[in-house]
């Protein structure tokens, strides 16, 4: 059976194959199928909307295979939640990492080390081939740190420090951050699902 992934980010595409090799599926992205796809606008309000944007969008032109999206973000407390839902696009127009992560640290300018804890998230969509819709929601507790720190990983990971541990997201292989994201732990309800509902 194919699940159908509905991203163009290669790092969450590495990411969700990597955690999902042990499962007997063909995961595939969108565009190693359709080299022309072109993705819906995410103007959800939430994660959920928007995992659903994503799939639903793709489930038109795949509806014999499992679709599957991920909307994930990072939420500050400081900043009410921000950026939340416009992680990717944080810094307008013009956005790429390096963007997002300055006005965020800009955002951040004046606040103390103990008032910066943030979390990640990510929402997994899944529509099965008979058209049912689950969720999945995997969060990750840490702090913003205040200078940059590391070069693997994408998006706000060089500013992470997940609780409890002594590196960044960026400095961390990717299977270390793979045992505790946001991701993981979505995919790891995903995987559960599978183990009680899917028969060959
Ligand atoms: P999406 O593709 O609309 O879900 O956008 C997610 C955005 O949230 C990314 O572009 C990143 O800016 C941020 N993000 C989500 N997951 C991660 C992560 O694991 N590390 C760093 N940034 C992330």
């Amino acid at each position: 059976m194919r699940i159908v992934v509905a991203s163009g980010n290669n790092h969450k595409i590495t990411e969700i194959k990597h955690m999902l090799s042990e499962l007997d599926f063909d995961v595939k992205s969108v565009y190693e199928i359709e080299k022309n796809y072109d993705e819906p606008d995410e103007n959800g309000q939430t994660f959920e909307d928007n995992a659903f944007i994503k799939a639903n969008a793709i489930r038109k032109i795949f509806n014999d295979s499992y679709i599957l999206s991920d909307d994930s973000g990072l939420m500050v407390d400081v900043l009410n939640g921000e950026p939340g839902v416009h992680s990717a696009r944080y810094a307008g127009d013009e956005h790429d990492d390096a963007k997002n992560n300055a006005l965020l640290l800009k955002k951040l300018e004046n606040v103390k080390k103990e008032d910066r804890t943030a979390h990640f998230v990510s929402v997994l969509c899944l529509i099965t081939p008979e058209g049912e819709k689950h969720f999945f929601r995997g969060e990750c507790e840490g702090e913003i740190i205040f200078e940059r720190r590391g070069e693997n990983g994408f998006g706000y990971d060089p500013y992470f420090l997940p609780h409890g541990k002594q590196k960044t997201f960026a400095e961390m292989s990717e299977s270390e951050k793979n045992e505790i994201s946001h991701r993981r732990r979505a995919l790891d309800k995903l995987k559960n699902y599978f183990s009680e509902n899917y028969k060959k």
